[in-house]
């Protein structure tokens, strides 16, 4: 099964993603993860993203197309995949669709998360992430036990640079000129499976899994 998790920054799609990869045991794509990691280890793409990713912009369709193309081909990939910030504009999208029908293969579904752009703002600023295993906290919403340490690892939790107030106003006026036209990409392809992403995690979790089966 290959899936596309759509959604605005902060609508819970890492957060969903790590849930659903243990239930259909389907790897998750982060593109955002992948970038992230690349600017951690100092690499020429990590150097290239960075500076499109600290004020809030897209990295450009041809550096994300070329890292998913590679990505999708790896051998745990065989069974299906998640794709969770990917794709993010319709130029990305009609690259996946033709790297698809080149691989015989198609996308199954396509779930987009809606959250109103007050509380994602509320979701992204109080956002903590586990520097060692990457899992997902929120300080009001989905705190650790111990303030600042994972629970799943131990490891140090921290803000992510794009996460401050000035940052996130700039992701969520990308996402509405760049990839909101994707909800009529796939709309007409008949992909598109809507879920109200208010409410509690496990919930919404139910939402998902209960569209995909
Ligand atoms: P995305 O990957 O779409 O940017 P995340 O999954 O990282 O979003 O979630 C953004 C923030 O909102 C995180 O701090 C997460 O803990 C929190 N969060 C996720 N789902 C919910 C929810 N249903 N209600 C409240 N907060 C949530
Ligand atoms: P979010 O929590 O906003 O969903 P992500 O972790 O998916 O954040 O993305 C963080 C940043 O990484 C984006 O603001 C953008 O700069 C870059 N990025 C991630 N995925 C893509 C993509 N598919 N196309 C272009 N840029 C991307
Ligand atoms: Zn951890």
């Amino acid at each position: 099964m290959n899936i596309i998790l759509l959604g605005p920054p902060g609508a819970g799609k890492g957060t969903q993603a790590k849930m659903l990869i243990d239930e259909y045991q389907i790897p998750q794509i982060s593109t955002g993860d992948i970038l992230r990691a690349a600017v951690k280890e100092g690499t020429p793409l990590g150097k290239e993203a960075k500076s499109y990713m600290d004020k809030g912009e897209l990295v450009p369709d041809s550096v994300v197309i070329g890292i998913v193309e590679e990505r999708i081909q790896e051998s745990d990939c065989a069974k299906g995949y998640m794709l969770d910030g990917f794709p993010r504009t319709v130029p990305q999208a009609e690259a996946l669709d033709e790297m698809l029908s080149k691989l015989s293969a198609q996308i199954d579904h396509v779930v987009s998360i809606e959250v109103a752009n007050e509380e994602l703002i509320k979701r992204l600023t109080g956002r903590r992430t586990c520097r060692e295993c990457g899992a997902g906290y929120h300080v009001m919403f989905d705190p650790p036990k111990a303030e600042g340490v994972c629970d799943k690892c131990g490891g140090e939790l921290y803000q992510r640079d794009d996460d401050n107030e000035e940052t996130v106003s700039s992701r969520l006026n990308v996402y509405e000129a760049q990839t909101l036209p994707l909800i009529d990409y796939y709309k007409v392809k008949g992909k598109i499976r809507p879920i109200d992403g208010v409410g509690e995690i496990k919930e919404i979790f139910g939402r998902i899994t209960t569209v995909l089966s």
